[in-house]
């Protein structure tokens, strides 16, 4: 076969974004999935309906190492279908807080300001229909009374906006039922692509080949697939970093005690990985909670540890059924009527890796979050679950409540609390960091500004693993802006 003009590997959020605007420029693409299509197959494309993807041949499913100080029994799940894991997730929209952005830059992401991404978040929102919850809800509106008894407003979440402290209706990337993923939004349909894209399902990528220093091509399970320019690792952040160090680009020391020769050693790949953990409170209620949008979660809350604080720290979805998947194993109560609160650390500070189990890539690898090894995180899941409290002690929502399910009132020292949040946390499914873009003499910087692999010609990252922090909100539009950065830096168009 002919080489490609570029070979995207992996076509998730950012992949999709990647592969269909080079093609749409004129280029000749190859888009490598490992998943099958999602064309016609309504478990993914009903937006409320991705519970039935978890646990089948649709999501990877990865277990994570033993926590000393967190749950261990945590599963994260990705999904493996065109869309990757924007096929699979609950839809919350949100554009980068200008905040995080500006960290980024701080880091040495010359070209990622504000100003410059802001025409991105245009053009990816011109594709991607974004629509809030519609169904009016008397809980809803209890919840925003009792908010604002303890200090925090009523908010616009929409993307247009940025984040502040308060409570609000999320925003969700959904056209009715209907997701508006990825590949919803830019793929579909893939019969519209002729000699410009070829979409490749059912196809896992090995291992990236070299010539020198210089990525030509990547081994598949279906053959050996060749391009002359950039290839683009968007595999997400477990197995873009995995692949690389497959790949012999990695610390060097562990790339030889699993026995791959070293092509790079690059120090920071499969470090920094980074996630927004989570926890639960819940409440049984009087009655039940009428039905709100999809998924049980129709609203949102930030609040801060500090007033002082720039940005909120705290983010909690609230979910109007018991969210009990962490805390039913421990013994505690369920209810059927009731309502959750999930504060996550909304920049979690912890790093943890993705090291190689062995150099079969058809080996998962060994995932470890180092969950709450930073203080600062176990101070913040703390907070989140006191700020919950606070809110619901306030009519008109306390008039709901039968009593707390868990943790239980007699739980109440900041010692108790921690102790109980980190026990059943859980995850908002967001691993990110593990190929961070930073200056080139950051020796523990992946990719640079352009997202180009330190050292290595025609080799990108574009998803998850290239960011340098955890950002304050649910990445998925953000990794989509992340895919089209850096095709129009590979076109020149960047501005
Ligand atoms: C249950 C759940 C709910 C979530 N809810 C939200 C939400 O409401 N809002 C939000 O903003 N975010 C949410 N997220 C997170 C968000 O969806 C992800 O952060 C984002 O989709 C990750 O994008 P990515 O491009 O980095 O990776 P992915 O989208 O995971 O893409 C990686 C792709 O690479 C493919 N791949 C991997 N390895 C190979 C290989 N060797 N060869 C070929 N292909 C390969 C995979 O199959 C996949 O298609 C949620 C996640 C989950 C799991």
């Amino acid at each position: 076969m002919k080489p490609f003009d570029h070979i995207i590997i992996g076509a998730g959020s950012a992949g999709c974004v990647a592969a269909t605007t080079l093609a749409k420029s004129g280029r000749r693409v190859a888009l490598i999935e490992a998943g099958g299509s999602d064309e016609g197959f309504f478990d993914a494309l009903d937006a409320g309906r991705w519970k039935n993807l978890v646990g089948t041949k649709h999501d990877y499913d990865y277990q994570i190492e033993p926590q000393p100080h967190g749950n261990s029994s945590i599963r994260h799940t990705r999904g493996k279908i065109l869309g990757g894991t924007s096929s699979i997730n609950t839809i919350i929209a949100w554009r980068t807080p200008d905040y995080d952005l500006e960290r980024w830059v701080e880091q040495g992401a010359k070209g990622w300001s504000p100003n410059e991404i802001s025409p991105l978040f245009d053009r990816i929102f011109s594709q991607v229909h974004i629509e809030t919850s519609s169904l009016e809800n008397p809980f809803h509106h209890d919840l925003i009374e009792a908010a604002s008894q303890a200090g925090l407003g009523l908010i616009d979440f929409s993307p247009k906006n940025q984040v502040r402290d308060g409570v609000g209706y999320l925003y969700f990337n959904k056209k009715g039922r209907m997701r508006q993923s990825a590949s919803v939004a830019f793929l579909h349909p893939l019969s519209q692509w002729g000699d410009e894209l070829t979409v490749l399902t059912n196809t896992k990528a090995h291992k990236i080949l070299f010539d020198g220093d210089r990525a030509i091509g990547v081994e598949t399970d279906k053959g050996t697939f060749y391009s002359d320019g950039d290839l683009i690792l968007s595999a997400g952040a477990f197995a873009s970093p995995t692949l690389l160090m497959q790949s012999g680009v990695g610390p060097a020391t562990h790339l030889s005690d699993v026995g791959i020769t070293v092509q790079r050693e690059l120090l920071g790949v499969g470090e920094n990985l980074l996630d927004h953990p989570d926890s639960m409170i819940g409440w049984e209620t009087h009655r039940p909670i009428p039905a709100v949008d999809l998924n049980a979660m129709g609203m949102a809350l930030f609040g801060k540890t500090d007033p002082s604080l720039p940005v909120p720290d705290i983010m909690a979805h609230v979910g109007t059924a018991v969210f009990d998947t962490y805390t039913k194993p421990h013994g505690y109560p369920t209810a059927t009527n009731g309502f959750s609160f999930s504060p996550n650390v909304a920049r979690a500070r912890s790093t943890g890796t993705v090291r190689l189990r062995s150099n079969n890539p058809a080996d998962r690898p060994l995932i470890d979050f180092r969950y709450f090894t930073d203080p600062y995180d176990r101070f913040i899941l703390t907070e989140g679950i006191k700020l919950s409290r606070r809110i619901a002690a306030e009519h008109p929502l306390k008039d709901w409540i039968k009593r707390e399910l868990f943790p239980g009132i007699e739980v109440q020292s900041d010692e108790e609390i921690s102790a109980y949040a980190r026990k059943v946390a859980g995850t908002v499914y967001h691993p990110a960091g593990t190929c961070k873009m930073g200056v080139v003499d950051d020796e523990t910087a992946v990719v640079d500004a352009q997202l180009r692999v330190r050292g290595i010609e025609n080799l990108r990252v574009a998803d998850a693993s290239i960011f340098p922090t955890m950002i304050g909100v649910n990445p998925n539009i953000t990794i989509m802006m992340i895919g089209m950065k850096c095709a129009d830096m590979i076109l020149g168009s960047d501005s």
